[in-house]
């Protein structure tokens, strides 16, 4: 069963690349900040020298976290954007290669990047109107901020 679920329309789609040293989540969010974009698609490939991956522990309903720092091929960054507190909120999670080619991933902790070189492409999506948006709660059940 579907619980939550909002219409939205294709708008604009922007390409670009991440400043080095730039943290990828924070980057991203401000960027849709400044273009009033509240719902959206991103995807980001490139490289990183630092970056924390983490995971949910849904009985603790805490994240646990893991620090990286090295060179790191970003095989694969993906995720939304939508709104929490009423600003833009990125929710990314990231698979990451390292000079063995081994992978390792999880969801990307904010604040916690450092790109080497990165290029990003974000879909952004309007909804027909503000009620359309979807909006992120506290959710009782799993201790998360969801839709
Ligand atoms: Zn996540």
């Amino acid at each position: 069963m579907i619980k939550v679920s909002k219409a939205f329309k294709a708008d604009t789609v922007h390409m670009g690349r991440l400043e080095k040293g730039a943290d990828i989540i924070q980057s991203l969010e401000r960027f849709c900040l400044e273009n009033n974009i509240k719902a959206g698609w991103v995807n980001v490939i490139g490289a990183l020298e630092k970056g924390t991956i983490s995971y949910y522990d849904q009985q603790a309903h805490m994240y646990h976290h893991q620090p990286l720092s090295g060179e790191y091929e970003i095989v694969s960054c993906s995720g939304n954007i939508s709104l929490k507190e009423g600003k833009p909120f990125a929710h990314l999670h990231i698979v990451l290669s390292d000079t063995d080619y081994q992978t390792v991933g999880g969801h990307l902790w904010p604040g916690t990047t450092a790109i080497f070189a990165a290029e990003f492409v974000l879909f952004a999506l309007n909804g027909q109107a503000d009620s359309d948006l979807l909006e992120r709660c506290p959710d009782v059940q799993t201790g998360l901020a969801l839709w």
